[in-house]
């Protein structure tokens, strides 16, 4: 990136900052994790975030569910926490009460005003964020509407190629760059966001020039809802206090070591379980 540091994503890059919990440390110490639920027929995308921000260690992990979703998405949750949240206002009032590290928005939430509204309260909320998927598209321009939010807390955003064409469909000058790096780099410099452009050869960026390339995946990840347990990872990573870059990087670097491990046949639904394998040989 253009004055600033390459790197090949690796251990060394963050293992340092890998979480790693005290000998006295209880749930509340490890970091609390929020996912937002889609509605009633879309609420798996968030219980893959959340278990996997349960399985990277975050403490607690509470999904906030639409009232029509909260049937089903109590038959599926058992260590994972569970609160009714209708729409912005459902969740500006869970951010009040309740203390809260790190956020994820955007997975099966749907393209919708409601949505950006959502997004809107989460970036003001000053905790740690991870947009991704419908958080990113439901913005014509996410990041001049929320311009100086991302400054108030670690923000990260997740998006795949399409997502990202989608998101800065009216900036040639962070689209044009024929390298991912630069088109990653100029959009976090632009958002003030950590920026993690997925795909076979995943790029995160950070506003203050450093960028990682990922070299260890699997195409065996290209498969549905990964991207959702990647957030969770992401988001569970920071609610435990890991730097955003350092994060980003260690939960890409993780997440594509836990899809390589298993190899074909992967579904979204074994890789969180494969993350504690991971962790083993890491910490
Ligand atoms: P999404 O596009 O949101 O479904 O997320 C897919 C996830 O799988 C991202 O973390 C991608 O980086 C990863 N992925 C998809 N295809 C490949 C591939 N061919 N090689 C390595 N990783 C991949
Ligand atoms: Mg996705």
């Amino acid at each position: 990136a253009s004055g600033g540091k390459l790197f090949a994503n690796a251990p060394s890059l963050w293992l340092d900052k890998l979480p790693r919990p005290e000998l006295s440390s209880h749930k509340y110490d490890r970091g609390h994790t929020l996912v937002v639920s889609g509605g009633a027929t879309r609420t798996g995308a968030a219980r893959l975030a959340a278990r996997a921000a349960l399985r990277i260690g975050s403490g607690l992990v509470t999904v906030a569910s639409p009232p029509e979703a909260l049937g089903v998405n109590a038959a599926q949750l058992t260590a994972v926490m569970l609160r009714g949240c209708d729409g912005p206002e459902g969740l500006h009032h869970i951010l009040q009460d309740v203390r809260l590290n790190a956020l994820v928005l955007g997975p099966a939430l749907g393209v919708h005003s409601g949505t950006r509204a959502m997004v809107a309260v989460a970036a003001h909320a000053r905790r740690s964020l991870v947009l991704d998927a419908d958080a990113l598209t439901s913005f014509e321009d996410l990041a001049s509407e929320l311009h100086q939010a991302f400054h108030y807390a670690p923000t990260v955003l997740t998006p795949h190629d399409g997502e990202f064409k989608r998101l800065f469909n009216g900036h040639p000058d962070i689209l044009d760059p024929e390298s991912k790096i630069e088109r990653a780099h100029r959009a976090a410099v632009y958002t003030g966001a950590v920026v993690v452009l997925k795909g076979p050869d995943t790029v995160i960026a950070s506003p203050d020039g450093r960028a990682a390339i990922n070299e260890n995946g699997t195409p065996y990840l290209g498969t549905a809802g990964t991207g959702d347990t990647l957030c969770g990872i992401i988001a569970g990573l920071m609610a435990q206090g890991m730097p955003p870059f350092e994060a980003a990087s260690a939960g890409v670097w993780i997440h594509a070591e836990a899809g390589a491990s298993f190899g074909p046949g992967l579904i979204a639904e074994d890789l969180a379980e494969l993350v504690p394998g991971v962790l083993r040989k890491l910490l």
